[in-house]
């Protein structure tokens, strides 16, 4: 299937549709970004055609739709609702997700198989939507090649950080490690999201204790998670905290559709 490549000029489209309605630039309102909106959405683009060419992200009929399904759903809870988004599966055995800038979300196999219910995948995947709207792997990026290498690669005039980044991306599992408060964000919002989305909070509570106990009992099947989410613990009292401010967990843990889309995951290898 074509869907999930953007033509450019429907990115542009999409944009000159989306922007106009979006007046704020991410949850993180004080800090700033150079990189326009556009340009992270184009860089996204380039960067997703470099991973593509390092993992194994696969187009399945049940998994990718049921994916996009679950991340539109969390991404109408936020201010970039309108933009493209994207839910990529990657066939991967280890239980990771990740975001990259651009509205590009990827989900390894390894995680939908072990996930509990559809409440700990929607969780996961609130988590890594927070990332892309407050645009952190735009401001990771830029803090770590400078101003002038980032703006040279959203417009396009730097193919071989693209392919360098890419490959980072490949070897840890994420664009970055993100710092403390980075993690806290989207984990508080990743809350208020995934509620908004009709999907239980505590579901998110249950995937860390999934993650914790995976350290303990296979940690080679987490080490990419933990390396670059190093707080699980912390995490929890966060997430639990958080619930309470929403006034509670409530919504689905479950729907009729998780064990045939897991089944799926379990099979793909
Ligand atoms: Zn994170």
């Amino acid at each position: 299937m074509k869907h999930r490549h953007f033509a450019p000029q429907l990115v542009l489209v999409a944009f000159s549709l989306a922007v106009g309605g979006c007046a704020t630039s991410g949850i993180n309102r004080g800090d700033f970004n150079i990189v326009s909106l556009q340009e992270e959405w184009q860089l996204g683009q380039q960067l997703d055609a470099q991973i593509r060419t390092q993992m194994r992200v696969i187009n399945d009929a049940t998994l990718t739709s049921y994916v996009n399904d679950v991340g539109r759903r969390i991404v109408a809870q936020t201010e970039m609702a309108n933009l493209p988004w994207q839910f990529h599966v990657v066939a991967d055995d280890e239980i990771n997700a990740f975001n990259i800038p651009g509205g590009h979300v990827y989900v390894n196999t390894g995680l939908i198989a072990r996930a509990g219910n559809a409440s700990e995948l929607a969780g996961v995947l609130a988590h890594e939507i927070t990332h892309g709207v407050s645009r952190h792997g735009t401001e990771q990026l830029t803090r770590q090649y400078g101003l002038a290498a980032v703006a040279g690669l959203v417009l396009g005039r730097n193919p071989n950080l693209v392919q360098q980044i890419a490959a980072q991306i490949a070897a840890q599992g994420a664009i970055a490690r993100f710092s403390r408060g980075a993690e806290t964000e989207a984990d508080r919002y990743a809350v208020r999201f995934m509620t908004g989305a009709g999907y239980n909070a505590n579901g998110m509570v249950t995937m860390f204790e999934r993650l914790l106990a995976e350290r303990r009992s296979r940690p080679s099947s987490v080490a990419q998670f933990f390396s670059t989410h190093p707080l699980t613990e912390d995490r929890i009292a966060t997430v639990q905290a958080e619930i309470q401010r929403q006034g509670g967990a409530r919504g689905s843990t479950n729907d009729s559709q998780f064990s045939r889309v897991q089944a799926r995951a379990q099979s793909v290898r």
